[in-house]
């Protein structure tokens, strides 16, 4: 089995930078073997949206994924940052609310 380079961000589509995840479309903790490449910034925007029992439920697509406000608006932001751009903020700012 061989699997090709990721190249591209399953989220926002943009070129993968230096850093990567990669995110377990069924989370991991039920057996989700299935994983799609991301940034990290976008892998942890994700995370800080659903819960993994949403993850399982609901958004285990990439589709299912973008349909979400939240996240439909962060690809439209992330899509104007370099592809290495990290914001550790992302997740304090949620906190915060
Ligand atoms: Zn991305
Ligand atoms: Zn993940």
């Amino acid at each position: 089995m061989t699997l090709p380079k990721p190249e591209t961000c399953a989220l926002c589509g943009r070129p993968l930078g230096r850093n990567w995840n990669v995110h377990h479309l069924v989370p991991k903790t039920f057996g989700g073997r299935v994983t799609v490449p991301m940034h990290r910034i976008c892998h942890s925007k994700i995370h800080s949206v659903f819960t993994e029992r949403e993850l399982l439920q609901q958004y285990h697509t990439i589709e299912a994924l973008l349909s979400h406000e939240a996240i439909a608006d962060f690809v439209k932001w992330v899509k104007k940052k370099d592809p290495d751009f990290h914001a550790p903020t992302a997740k304090d700012k949620r906190k915060k609310k």
